[in-house]
């Protein structure tokens, strides 16, 4: 399982389980460093960049770090 979040120092680590929840919603893993897995389910991020692509973010609301469109440093493909 990989992050899904930009490079971060601290903080947890998110990777999408699956999105075949609810809509707008789907389960993600969540961990820490040495520590247990929680599965939680979030809302997909509304947040999408402005101009006239407006693509979408591909994490969950109220997320740390960058949304997946401003981190131009790490590809990110939405798997969804
Ligand atoms: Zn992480
Ligand atoms: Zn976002």
């Amino acid at each position: 399982m990989q992050c899904q979040l930009s490079v971060h120092d601290d903080g947890d680590h998110y990777g999408l389980l699956t999105d075949a929840g609810e809509y707008g919603t789907a389960l993600w893993i969540r961990w820490q460093e040495r520590a247990e897995v929680d599965l939680v389910v979030l809302s997909d991020c509304p947040v999408v960049a402005t101009g006239p692509d407006g693509e979408g973010c591909c994490l969950f609301v109220g997320h740390t770090e960058l949304h997946t469109w401003e981190d131009t440093l790490k590809e990110v493909s939405c798997p969804i």
